[in-house]
């Protein structure tokens, strides 16, 4: 599969689309769930067109995936995470549901997350 720049957050990274953005660097922009499912739920996405985890861990420059994580990490900071804990999640692939073609991080929190895999929800 190819990256296709039609899909939604490319076009939000191109300001087409808007978003409710919380932090945007030279690597990374964040913006909150348009569909939440927990009390705080932030997407996270490379400033690069990657597919995937795999996409964007295997063929993304050193700093872009240095800088990425860094990126995410200052949101959760930002939102003050770290006391209540929070859950990051990548949806990779149709096993996964990924719906959205461009590398992502899912960072929830704002409440007692469960388990780690419970089918049907976060
Ligand atoms: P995934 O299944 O991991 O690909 O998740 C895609 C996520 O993108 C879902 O949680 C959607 O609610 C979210 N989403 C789709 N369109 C938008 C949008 N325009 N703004 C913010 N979030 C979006």
């Amino acid at each position: 599969m190819s990256y296709d720049s039609s899909n939604i957050f490319a076009r939000i990274l191109r300001g087409e689309i808007p978003c409710n953005k919380i932090y945007e660097d030279e690597f990374a922009l964040a913006f909150h769930d348009i569909a939440p499912q927990a009390p705080v739920h932030v997407l996270v996405i490379p400033k690069g067109e990657y597919l995937s985890f795999d996409d964007f861990s295997s063929q993304a420059p050193a700093d872009a995936v240095a800088g990425f994580y860094r990126a995410a990490q200052k949101v959760v900071a930002q939102l003050g995470l770290q006391a209540g804990g929070y859950r990051i999640l990548a949806n990779t692939g149709a096993d996964a549901h990924q719906e959205v073609m461009h590398y992502h991080l899912h960072i929830f929190a704002g409440c007692d997350l469960g388990s780690m895999v419970r089918r049907g929800l976060v």
